[in-house]
């Protein structure tokens, strides 16, 4: 139900949290009074007012009580006092501790047997929290000192930088609930749709090329290493999306496999890793303040999240656009379009369309309102997708 404006406050008791959706017109702004208080594992400042877009979907969690104070109006907002943070919390501390027994143990001669943080992947179903977790053990994380890398699988929704990307970057300060991850140092690697259905063995070969690249940093750099990582997935669970998920925890070596909100996936997963020895798979539970959000809503925040990449998240930033001739321009599409699937093909036949061959395409209309990457490769033999 839609909240009038007008200041108000709220008393939240110890380990309750208020939830938030912000009106879809009109920033809201809200400060901590008394008490502490964290949005997504960041803590907030005392009295400083702070201001939330519309749209944005959020809570304000407190461990010991709290007063808020808010200003403007939200779509909803409700006290809720059964969260499942204290499981989220407790996972941190094993983290926690398996990096702080990384840091400790001598690095050992051979590459393989290096000392190693946890290697966390988050995964369920759509809504489920994934991001959501993903960015509370990176706050926390970064809160005591550590800078573990966040890896983004997600093209559907993207945190890190514009949908269709799957992207890495360190953490080095707890989360900004406002601005998001901090965009200086990514890796990013464009993969152009935003289902990994349209090529999904392109998506497989950037997967292994953002996780050697991890894998290098990691060797050369003992503190990153004993950070570890975290990785957010999409919330494609199911016959495809499935094995993707398998992929991921196999290239990235993931060693803590965290299951939101599905016993079925959970099984599944324990079932197949059980012969995997180091790997933990632990069910959590879905947190009741996960916002559903349908399709049509996927697709404007998709749309946001564009305009955002262009135009900075307060309108800040200032693109230009460039004249060139289409004779100076090469533009390609990687993977020669929809692949016949291997069932439809002869036993033990294997589909012949390379998924990174270069397909030339025409500049035309259909190009409009289209997202193009810029390559660095010298010529288009090199893969182009970094
Ligand atoms: P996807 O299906 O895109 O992978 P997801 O599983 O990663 O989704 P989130 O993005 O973490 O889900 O959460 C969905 C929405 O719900 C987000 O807008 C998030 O900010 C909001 N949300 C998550 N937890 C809470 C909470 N406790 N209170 C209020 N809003 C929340």
């Amino acid at each position: 139900m839609a909240q009038g404006g007008g200041a108000k406050q709220v008393k939240l008791e110890r380990e309750s949290e208020l939830r938030i959706e912000v009106g879809n017109d009109a920033p809201l702004k809200l400060r901590l009074l008394n008490g502490t208080a964290e949005i997504f594992g960041t803590e907030l400042p005392p009295e400083i007012w702070l201001t939330f877009p519309p749209r944005l979907k959020f809570a304000v969690f407190t461990w010991y009580g709290a007063t808020i104070e808010m200003d403007g109006s939200t779509e909803t907002d409700y006290t809720a006092d059964e969260t499942p943070n204290i499981s989220y919390v407790n996972v941190h501390a094993v983290l926690e501790e398996r990096r702080n027994r990384a840091k400790a143990s001598p690095p050992d001669d051979s590459n393989s047997s290096q000392p190693q943080g946890p290697r966390v992947i988050v995964v369920g179903p759509t809504d489920s929290g994934k991001s959501t977790l993903s960015k509370m053990l990176l706050s926390w994380a970064a809160k005591q000192g550590w800078k573990p890398t966040f890896v983004d699988l997600d093209i559907g929704q993207g945190a890190i930088t514009i949908p269709g990307c799957i992207a890495a970057t360190p953490i080095e300060m707890p989360i900004d609930p406002v601005e998001g991850i901090p965009l200086e140092i990514p890796l990013v690697y464009f993969y152009g749709h935003t289902t990994p259905s349209n090529n999904v063995d392109l998506y497989k070969v950037l997967v292994k090329e953002l996780a050697q690249v991890i894998e290098r940093q990691f060797s050369a750099n003992a503190e990153s290493r004993a950070a570890g990582m975290v990785i957010n997935t999409m919330g494609w669970i199911e016959g495809q999306g499935y094995e993707l998920l398998l992929h991921a925890i196999d290239t990235f070596n993931a060693n803590v496999v965290l299951v939101l909100g599905q016993e079925k996936l959970c099984s599944m997963l324990r079932d197949v890793l059980k012969n995997k020895p180091g790997v933990d798979v632990v069910k959590l539970q879905r947190s009741g303040g996960v916002v559903s959000r349908n399709a049509k809503f996927r697709q404007k925040s998709r749309s946001h999240r564009i305009r955002e990449y262009f135009y900075g998240l307060a309108n800040d930033l200032s693109p230009h656009s460039n004249i060139a001739n289409f004779s100076d321009l090469s533009v390609f599409r990687i993977g020669g379009g929809p692949q016949a699937p291997r069932s439809a093909l002869p036993i033990g036949a294997e589909p012949a369309a390379d998924p990174t061959r270069l397909v030339p395409v025409n500049i035309n209309r259909d190009l409009l309102q289209t997202v193009l990457a810029v390559s660095f490769a010298k010529d288009p033999d090199q893969i182009i997708s970094r």
